[in-house]
Order: structure tokens, then C-alpha cells, then sequence
């Protein structure tokens, strides 16, 4: 894979090679693993779009019945976040009962995510963990505990594995950072 790549007007460079991802996502596995295996049937929801290829890795490591579901909950265009949340579709479980797992690709500010369990408390779950592949601590603005963080990062903007710049660049096996 090159090391410079260019997505509509902008340039990336590498950042995380597959095999820090692949590294990453079992460890944040493992912690999932030791926590979740004794509870009923957990449900793992996975945030679209970010989220696909994190939760296709992260669930194969995962040693326990599961079940998982995509929601779709867009809220971010080009490479700023604009703070405004739409509503959450696609949610087809049931999850009144349920031990929640939400699978995100990144949570910046953190208002996607404080939405998103908002959303997901008014049916009655009977608990809620978040698990996202990155997170920005400088940027973080809520108090909400993210339980699973497979990678922290700055306040840079990425693409690869999921994650796009204006829908370039989800196919990406390895993680890019925008240049100057
Ligand atoms: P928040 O609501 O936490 O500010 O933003 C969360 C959403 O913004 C993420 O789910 C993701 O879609 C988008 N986002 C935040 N930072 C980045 C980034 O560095 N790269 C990309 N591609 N998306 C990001
Ligand atoms: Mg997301």
C-alpha cells in the first residue's frame, strides 16, 4: 500500500499499519471476552457506516453466543463534526433486557454517542457499554465512560478501515492521517 494517498482534494499519509489494528481489536476482544462470557446473549450494534470492518474483526475474536444488529445514526460531513444529530433507524432487536454492546469506528465530541445511548436507555436494555476503535480524549466533551477504547489518537483527522473522508477511503485496509 502507497504511503501518500490522495482522497478528493486532500492528501493522507499512513498512520496505523493492519497488523496495530489487528493487534488492537484483540486486545479490546480479550477485555470482552472476560467480561461478557457469562451473560446471556449479548447484542453487539454496531454503528453504520464506520463501524462495518471493526465489527467484522472484532466479532470473529469474539467467544461467546452473540448477536448483532446495525443502526445508522449520521451526523458528520467533511472534516469537521457539526454537531447536529438525526435519528437512529434500523434498530430491529429487541433490546429491552438485553447487555448492549455499541460498536462505533471513532467518538470525538461525543455527542453521536451520548445520542446513541440516549436512544438506546429508552428501551430498557439491561446494561450499556460502548466499544469504539478510536477515541479522541483532547476533543471528548461529555462525561458518559467509554468502557472500550481499542486506540486513542489526537485531534487529527483519519480515514481507512471503515472510517471516510466524504466516502473515500473506507476501504482502506490500514489507517490514514490528513496532511498539512
Ligand atoms: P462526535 O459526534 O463524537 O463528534 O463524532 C463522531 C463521528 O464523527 C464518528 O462516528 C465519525 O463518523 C466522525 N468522525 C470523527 N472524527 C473523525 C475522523 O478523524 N475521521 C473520520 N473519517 N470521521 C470522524
Ligand atoms: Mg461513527
Amino acid at each position: 500500500m502507497e504511503d501518500i494517498i490522495k482522497l478528493h482534494d486532500k492528501k493522507f499519509r499512513i498512520m496505523i499499519p493492519a497488523a496495530k489494528i489487528d493487534e488492537a481489536v484483540a486486545a479490546v476482544a480479550c477485555r470482552i471476552n472476560e467480561d461478557y462470557r457469562d451473560k446471556p446473549t449479548p447484542l453487539f450494534v454496531g454503528v453504520l457506516n464506520g463501524s462495518f470492518m471493526f465489527m467484522s474483526d472484532l466479532i470473529k475474536k469474539i467467544e461467546f453466543n452473540n448477536e448483532l444488529s446495525f443502526v445508522k445514526l449520521a451526523s458528520y460531513e467533511g472534516t469537521c463534526s457539526t454537531g447536529c444529530v438525526k435519528n437512529l433507524i434500523g434498530l430491529n432487536n429487541s433490546i429491552e433486557g438485553r447487555h448492549v454492546i455499541i460498536v462505533e469506528d471513532i467518538v470525538d465530541t461525543g455527542e453521536s454517542i451520548e445520542h446513541m445511548i440516549g436512544e438506546l436507555k429508552s428501551h430498557n436494555p439491561a446494561s450499556i457499554e460502548v466499544c469504539t476503535l478510536f477515541f479522541k480524549p483532547d476533543s471528548y466533551r461529555k462525561q458518559l465512560p467509554i468502557k472500550y477504547r481499542a486506540m486513542e489518537i489526537g485531534n487529527e483527522f483519519i480515514v481507512g478501515y471503515g472510517l471516510d473522508y466524504d466516502q473515500l477511503g473506507r476501504s482502506l485496509k490500514d489507517i490514514y492521517v490528513v496532511t498539512e
